[in-house]
């Protein structure tokens, strides 16, 4: 290479070429002075400049669809880390993993609530942006954290951070860090995950004493996310109206949950654990004849 050359024109030198100076690589073949790809038959390089017949190196047809499809693919597979990584940190147990909206059986009890969640899940970066939750309730066995599970899945699909608890697993958590220091890191997750799931709300075994340390506690934690115009979505057997009555939520609780603007689904009259106890029987059966 000319030492003469400055560094600009020596990175120069190496796209720009000469017409008619042009060798052929082995899949390559020549026309009018410019290399073509033997398989796709495209040029891989472009006149620059016609009067002192100057080339630049480019990327045949093939080439470019190959990279093309590389960069997706490696974006695809990124994307497919993240979702596992994100899925496995949502905290939500094997057995909800396996969650999906496709799997779930469909009653005329479950239909509205299931249409609703799934609208949620698709508008979800306007609920997150809006601080919009759900609030699933219903009775024992009705579906409520498979349901919970499969709209926590479908976010981490669509690489949202997820955090699937509850209240008495962060008030544990909480009083597990009482000796060891302060309990910052739990009130940042509870602040900076996208959607946090409460699952099984009204089952902490609350006193009516409105000043205890858990009333506080479960306030604080609720009041976190409401400044933080964060979405929650919970899951419980009493309805946001009957949390104080049927389970001792302070009122001041209650009146944030239902001030964030929380969409309530009611999930009922039929219990889905035994549908698919039932179900699984039936299949059991199959296999067994
Ligand atoms: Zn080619």
């Amino acid at each position: 290479m000319n030492n003469n050359l400055s560094p600009f024109e020596q990175a120069l030198g190496k796209i720009l070429d000469k017409v008619g100076q042009m060798v052929p690589g082995e899949n390559e073949y020549l026309k009018d002075g410019i290399p073509f790809c033997k398989k796709c038959n495209t040029a891989k390089a472009v006149v620059v400049d016609k009067a002192q017949g100057l080339v630049m190196h480019s990327l045949c047809k093939c080439e470019r669809e190959r990279r093309a499809e590389e960069k997706r693919r490696q974006a695809e597979d990124d994307r497919r880390k993240q979702v596992e990584f994100l899925r496995r940190n949502s905290m939500l147990g094997e057995f909800f993993l396996g969650c999906t909206f496709s799997g779930l059986t469909i009653t005329k009890y479950n239909q509205s609530a299931v249409e609703m969640a799934r609208k949620y899940c698709f508008h979800a970066d306007e609920m997150l942006r809006n601080g919009y939750g759900i609030y699933i309730y219903g009775d024992c066995g009705a579906g409520k954290t498979t349901l919970a599970a499969c709209i926590a899945n479908r976010l981490t699909e669509q690489c949202h951070t997820v955090w699937f608890t509850s209240l008495i697993e962060i008030i544990n958590s909480v009083k597990s860090t009482f000796d060891t220091g302060r309990p910052t890191s739990y009130y940042d997750k509870i602040t900076q995950v996208d959607f946090l799931f409460l699952d099984d709300i009204g089952t902490e075994g609350m006193k009516k004493d409105d000043n205890s340390w858990i009333q506080s506690t479960v306030f604080d934690i609720i009041n976190r996310r409401y400044n933080a115009k964060k979405p929650v979505i919970f899951t419980g057997n009493y309805s946001v109206e009957s949390l104080s009555a049927k389970a001792n939520f302070a009122q001041r609780t209650a009146q944030r949950i239902s001030e964030m603007g929380t969409l309530s689904l009611y999930l009922g009259h039929i219990n889905m654990r035994l549908i698919s106890e039932e179900t699984n029987k039936s299949e059991i059966k199959k296999i067994l004849e």
